[in-house]
């Protein structure tokens, strides 16, 4: 192919907030239809806006993330067009003075492999604005219903520079905001219950050149397999038409995930189709200086940053930190457990990215168990890892051990005891213990003194048994040396 692709997506954010944009009525997902209302929603005559606090701060973290211009002052326009998902007829948004201006986004692009770090890259962004979301229709076969309840939900519409050139990049773009504003308590971000919604727009032009191609535009994706294969599609679809010497009509299309194609919507409108105007029941917003720094320093660590950190840090492998720190649930459990025992970073991090989430699993049919519902504390992980280290108990017990606490939420000294792991076995013991075996035994330890070092072997086997795995290698092996020797 001749022609490389150009992607710009616009993203459309629902801010976690308790009440809607405008109102106080509450935000939520999975009601009753039309129980989220009251007048202002419905556009009652009469009904006035109240701006939501909560949400224009939370759009001001999503800049302060990303690093974009916040400007002193943002306004609220109306978008009038007509269609029963606003029974204003109008939606508000930000149309000339948004809330965030520029910035970009840090994404990581899939490496060789699942344990390689990909290259990294910087996504501009154009801007943020923040809106009311709209109702949702669902189409019949002779009718069509409408639930109110998601409109007026915040919305914070984020918008790329046409700067991305593949599916590939477009996914990790969503990867990064999901786990940036996940991190940052400001979205969910969960597509399938349309948290994260994302149109693409996609061109291509000849390779080199410098001047963009005609776009059209992506709608429907609502799933992240959805956004790269109906990329995927629109580029093969447009290559080809231009391949054929012929012109890409600047157009909307809806994609349809089941058949894996997209079909034209409807022509692309233009801005002023819309009639944008300021809207007169709103007054323009003044974000002082203060309040940046406020918030600015409410923002957790930004995700790559953090992940480089504990690299240098704590000296973690690349395996270790896409787990933790791709996931702020797992990278504050870890946070907490080496606060508790900071020379056991390492061993810490192994438990989080590899034992617990292999229990996690374990613990439900599908998915992962929440790790709200993750009943061992920080402390208590950081307590074991220090018992491990310490020698006090091998690797595998550790193992039995971090299960029990699992499923108990138990201490992990109370439950070493009681399985009876506890490598301080006092040495009279496991001497008799290993001179049983040795006597048990006498054709091992006739080849072990003909000079047959691995003959040693049969008798850790029955030692360990004996001592049901508590004892501690090392020292067994040290003392069966002993008894061999005669002494
Ligand atoms: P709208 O879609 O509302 O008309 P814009 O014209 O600002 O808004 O563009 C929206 C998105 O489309 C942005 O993400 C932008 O980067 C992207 N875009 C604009 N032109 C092109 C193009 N020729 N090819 C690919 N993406 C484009
Ligand atoms: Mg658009």
């Amino acid at each position: 192919m001749n022609y490389e692709a150009v992607i710009g997506l616009e993203v459309h954010v629902q801010l976690k907030t308790r009440s809607k944009m405008f109102t106080r009525v509450a935000t939520g997902f999975g009601a009753a239809p039309n129980t989220l209302v009251d007048p202002v929603i419905l556009g009652l005559p009469g009904a006035l806006p109240v701006l939501n606090r909560h949400a224009i701060e939370q759009s001001i973290k999503v800049g302060l993330i990303f690093e974009s211009t916040i400007p002193e002052v943002c306004k609220w326009d109306r978008k009038n067009y007509w269609y029963p998902d606003s029974p204003k007829n109008y939606q508000i948004t930000q149309y000339d003075q948004p809330i965030c201006v520029g910035g970009s986004v840090e994404i990581e692009l899939p490496g060789a492999a699942r344990n390689i770090m990909g290259e990294h890259r910087y996504i501009q962004l154009t801007r943020a604005h923040l809106e009311e979301d709209v109702g949702k229709l669902t189409h019949g076969d002779n009718d069509s219903l409408v639930d109110y309840n998601r409109a007026g939900t915040p919305l914070l519409e984020i918008v790329t520079e046409p700067v991305l050139t593949s599916a590939e990049e477009a996914v990790a773009f969503l990867n990064s905001l999901r786990m940036h504003l996940t991190a940052a308590g400001i979205s969910d971000c969960d597509m399938e219950k349309g948290q994260m919604r994302c149109d693409a727009n996609v061109s291509l032009r000849p390779i080199g050149s410098s001047v963009l191609g005609t776009r059209t535009e992506m709608k429907n994706l609502n799933s992240i397999s959805g956004v790269k294969n109906a990329i995927e599609y629109e580029i093969r679809r447009q290559s080809r038409i231009l391949e054929r010497g012929g012109q890409v009509v600047q157009e909307t299309r809806r994609w349809d995930a089941d058949s894996g194609m997209s079909t034209a919507m409807r022509g692309k409108e233009d801005a002023h189709d819309y009639r944008y105007f300021p809207d007169p029941d709103l007054l323009p917003v003044r974000i002082p200086p203060a309040t940046l720094q406020r918030l600015r320093a409410e923002l957790p660590e930004a995700v790559f940053e953090q992940q480089r950190r504990y690299q240098s840090q704590y000296d973690l492998p690349y395996t270790l930190t896409s787990v933790i720190c791709y996931d702020h649930h797992l990278s504050k459990y870890f946070e907490a457990a080496v606060a508790e025992y900071p020379e056991g970073a390492k061993g810490i991090a192994n438990y989080v990215a590899n034992e617990l989430q292999r229990e996690r699993s374990a613990a439900v049919g599908e998915g992962m168990l929440p790790m709200e519902q993750v009943k061992i504390l920080p402390a208590q992980l950081a307590q074991l890892v220090r018992i491990v280290d310490g020698g006090k108990i091998t690797k595998q017990n550790a193992k039995e051990v971090l299960s029990t606490m699992f499923a108990t939420g138990a201490d992990p000294v109370g439950i070493i005891r009681e399985l009876g792991f506890d490598q301080t076995t006092d040495s009279s013991e496991l001497e008799s213990i290993c001179r049983e075996a040795v006597d048990a035994n006498p054709v091992a330890a006739e080849q072990f003194r003909a000079g047959q070092a691995k003959a040693l072997n049969s008798f850790i086997g029955p030692v360990m048994k004996a001592t049901k795995g508590k004892g501690n290698p090392a020292v067994i092996q040290e003392i069966l040396r002993r008894i061999l020797a005669g002494q």
